[in-house]
């Protein structure tokens, strides 16, 4: 057989893998999964990955508050941990990995945000403060936008609509929700939802910081454009940014590899066959990178 029609029978079989996989998923009661058409198109269409980026991936120090812009370094890495030929994680980051350890460390940095109450500084319409939850020592850490209504009248994080579809998201990755750890960019809502200001994010960043030190986790999916510019101080658009992958740069120097993808309350407004295979080919990677499951991205 030609090199070609070798090639196409792959591209073939992947997509009934991951076609398989979609159906299992909408079995399961999972339907953020695109249709077969979506999920194999998803796979067949060959995506840029890091190294033949036109750009180089963005690794900010998470010292950004402190650095001046001239001590900012941009480097290209070879993100994080990868999964071995045999579909298995790779070893465990370093970090606490002693649940009640790390419990106890987050802990403290809610305390202290809760001291030094940053939100002070700013307008909100919030009755309780949505520090993050889950898994202190996850492998995957979403980092959303800031709380919404439902958000802040229980204390949570992605409890409200959206947190349905994130939920809906995570259950696709094979994963259970209390297994994943689940943050935000600012930990008291906006009034009237409205997007953080940078000035707001500058000022929360350190406890998210923090947060992303005692977890350690092996992957950052960030959700929309708030969390991935916080985190890696950039400018670009989020059409530019997601499915890309990215390094996060810890207060403790590791390099955490960060995967955006658009925020669930956009794919609520714009429920797309088109998008959710785009969301879906972003968790794909992370699956794949994670070990998790058969993925294909
Ligand atoms: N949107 C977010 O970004 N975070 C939440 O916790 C809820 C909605």
């Amino acid at each position: 057989m030609s090199e070609g029609g070798a090639a196409m029978e792959d591209a073939a079989r992947i997509g009934r893998l991951v076609a398989q996989a979609a159906e299992t998923s909408r079995l399961l009661g999972v339907d953020f999964v695109p249709s077969y058409r979506s999920a194999r198109a998803v796979v067949v269409e060959p995506r840029a990955e890091p190294a033949a980026a036109p750009e180089a991936p963005r690794v900010v120090p998470s010292g950004i508050l402190e650095a001046k812009p001239s001590e900012l370094t941009v480097e290209m890495v070879a993100a994080g941990p990868t999964p071995t030929p045999g579909g298995k994680a790779a070893a465990a980051p370093a970090g606490p990995r002693d649940r009640g350890a790390a419990q106890r460390a987050l802990d403290e940095v809610r305390e202290r945000y809760e001291r030094e109450a940053p939100h002070k500084n700013f307008v909100t319409a919030h009755t309780n403060i949505v520090f993050g939850e889950g898994d202190p020592c996850a492998r995957l850490m979403f980092v959303g936008e800031a709380p919404g209504a439902e958000e802040d009248r229980l204390g949570r994080p992605f409890v409200g609509r959206s947190g349905q579809l994130l939920d809906k998201m995570i259950a696709a990755m094979g994963l259970k929700r209390e297994e994943v750890y689940i943050a935000n960019v600012l930990k008291t809502r906006p009034p009237d939802n409205a997007t953080p200001t940078s000035e707001e994010a500058r000022l929360c960043a350190p406890y998210l910081f923090e947060q992303i030190r005692v977890i350690a986790p092996e992957v950052i999916v960030t959700l929309g454009l708030p969390a991935v510019r916080v985190l890696l101080e950039t400018t670009e658009a989020m059409g530019r940014l997601r499915g890309t992958w990215a390094s996060f740069r810890g207060v403790d120097g590791r390099l955490v590899p960060l995967m955006p993808t658009y925020h669930p309350a956009f794919l609520l407004r714009s429920y797309t066959e088109e998008n959710r295979a785009k969301v879906w080919s972003d968790l794909q990677k992370v699956m794949t990178r994670l070990g998790l499951g058969k993925a294909a991205g």
